[in-house]
C-alpha cells in the first residue's frame, strides 16, 4: 500500500464522486469539497457505453443502475427521413456487449450514495482558496476559513477547474463549434435502442433512459457561439429539427417548454501530460473534456477513478504512482478527444458539402467504441 492515506477530492461530479467511492473501497480516506450549495445536476440523460458499464460494475453499482436506466443492444444510424444506414450491434468483444442510458441526476444520486456509504466525508459550497503544493504533503485552505493537510489533492472540479488554474496556469478549453440540444420525453413503446438520425444540417438522436423515458438531442454547428434566448429555446430546438421526417420528427413536436430545454455549446481541452504536479493531480474533465460524439466522457472520468486506486494499492514512492497512472490513461483518454474533435470537424465540412467521399463517420465511432472496450 501507498503511503497516501488521506486524499481531498475538489468537485463532487461523476469524477470526483467516482474516486471516492474507488478510494474509499482500498481503505484511503476521501473528502470531498463541492462549490454548490446543494446538488444542481442538469436534467436528461447520460449514455455509458459498455466500457463505463464495466467502470460501473467494479465501483459496485451495477445493481442500483439497472433498477433505474436501461441497457441497449445496438446503434442504429438513420437518414433524415429514418431509413437505416448503418445497424451496429454493440461490439460483442467487450466484457459487456450492451450500452446503457440513465437520467444524470439519478446516476448521480447512485453515485452520492454509494460514495456516502463508503465513508467519504462530503461538504458543500466550499472550495479550495490556497493549495500549497509539496513532495510529501498538500496544505490547503477553504474559502470557509478551514484548512487540511492531505496526501494527494485531485482536481475533479470539471472543464473550467478551479484546481488546474491554480497549480497548472490558465489552460482554457475551445468551443468546438458546435452546440447539442437536449429534452426529456416519454419513451416510445417500441424504441429500444439509440438512435441516430444525420441529415444535411444537423444530426438528431434518441436515446433510452428508463423504461419510460427517454430523450431527444439534435446537434447543431453554431458558427461564433451565438447568445441564445431563453424562453425561445423550446422553440429553436424545434426549428432544428425541422429537416427531420418519421419519429424523431413526431417527438420533436412534444418540446414545448423552454425551461426544459438544456442547450450546451461544445468544448473541448487535453491537458498535456503529466496531470500531475507534486501530489496535485486532475482526473475526469479538468484533464481531458471531451465533445459528448463518442459519449465517453462520463466513462473517462470514472476509469481515471479505477486506475488511480488500483496503482495506489502498491508500494510505491507517490511519482512512480502518478507517473504510471499518465501511462495508463493518457493515450486512452486522448484517442477519445481526438476522435471525438475528428466527428466534430467531418461533421462541419459535411453541411458544408465538403466532406471527402472516404472520411466515414461510423467507421470511427465504430473504430473507437471497439477499442474503448479494451480491458483498462
Ligand atoms: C452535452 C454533453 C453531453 C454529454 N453526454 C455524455 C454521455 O452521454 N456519456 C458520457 O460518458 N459522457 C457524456 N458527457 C461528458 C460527461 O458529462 C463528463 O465527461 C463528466 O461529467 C465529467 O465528470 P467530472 O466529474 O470530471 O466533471 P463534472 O461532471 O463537470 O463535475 C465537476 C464537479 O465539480 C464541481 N466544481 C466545479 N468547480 C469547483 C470548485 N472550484 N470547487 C469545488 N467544486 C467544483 C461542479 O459543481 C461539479 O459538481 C457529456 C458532456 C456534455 C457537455
Amino acid at each position: 500500500m501507498s503511503k497516501v492515506k488521506k486524499v481531498l477530492i475538489v468537485g463532487g461530479g461523476i469524477g470526483g464522486l467516482a474516486t471516492a467511492i474507488a478510494l474509499q473501497k482500498v481503505g484511503i480516506k476521501t473528502e470531498i469539497v463541492e462549490k454548490q450549495k446543494e446538488w444542481n445536476v442538469y436534467g436528461v440523460g447520460i449514455i455509458l457505453q459498455s466500457n463505463a458499464l464495466r467502470a460501473i460494475d467494479a465501483l459496485g453499482i451495477t445493481e442500483e443502475f439497472l433498477a433505474v436506466g436501461t441497457t441497449h443492444s445496438a446503434l442504429h444510424i438513420r437518414d433524415s427521413q429514418g431509413n437505416m444506414i448503418f445497424d451496429a450491434p454493440i461490439h460483442p468483444s467487450g466484457q459487456f456487449n450492451i450500452t446503457g442510458g440513465i437520467p444524470r441526476r439519478d446516476f448521480h444520486e447512485i453515485l452520492l450514495q454509494a460514495a456516502i456509504k463508503n465513508g467519504t466525508k462530503i461538504r458543500m459550497g466550499i472550495t479550495v482558496e490556497m493549495i500549497e503544493n509539496g513532495d510529501s504533503f498538500v496544505y490547503t485552505k477553504f474559502t470557509d476559513g478551514t484548512s487540511g493537510t492531505y496526501d494527494l489533492v485531485i482536481g475533479a472540479d470539471g472543464v473550467r477547474s478551479k484546481v488546474r488554474n491554480m497549480v497548472f496556469g490558465d489552460i482554457e478549453p475551445t468551443f468546438v463549434g458546435q452546440a447539442v440540444w437536449r429534452y426529456t420525453l416519454k419513451r416510445p413503446a417500441d424504441l429500444e435502442n439509440i438512435t441516430m438520425f444525420y441529415g444535411q444540417k444537423a444530426k438528431a438522436g434518441i436515446v433510452p433512459m428508463t423504461k419510460d423515458s427517454c430523450y431527444v438531442f439534435v446537434v447543431t454547428a453554431e458558427p461564433g457561439n451565438p447568445w441564445k434566448q431563453e424562453d425561445q429555446l423550446h422553440v429553436l430546438m424545434r426549428e432544428a429539427f425541422q429537416e427531420f421526417g418519421g419519429l424523431i420528427a413526431e417527438l420533436s413536436e412534444q418540446i414545448t417548454d423552454p425551461k426544459e430545454v438544456v442547450y450546451r455549446p461544445l468544448e473541448t481541452l487535453i491537458v498535456e501530460k503529466p496531470w500531475y504536479r507534486d501530489r496535485v493531480l486532475l482526473i475526469g474533465d479538468s484533464a481531458h473534456a471531451t465533445v459528448p460524439h463518442l459519449a465517453q466522457g462520463a466513462a473517462m472520468a470514472i476509469e481515471d477513478a479505477l486506475v488511480l486506486s488500483e496503482l495506489l494499492q502498491k508500494d510505491e514512492p507517490v511519482v512512480d504512482i502518478l507517473n504510471e497512472f499518465m501511462e495508463r490513461r493518457y493515450e486512452r483518454c486522448k484517442f477519445v478527444v481526438d476522435n471525438s474533435n475528428t466527428l466534430v470537424n467531418w461533421e462541419l465540412l459535411q453541411l458544408e458539402g465538403r466532406l471527402p467521399k472516404e472520411n466515414n463517420p461510423n467507421a470511427i465511432v465504430a473504430q473507437s467504441l471497439i477499442r474503448m472496450t479494451e480491458v483498462i
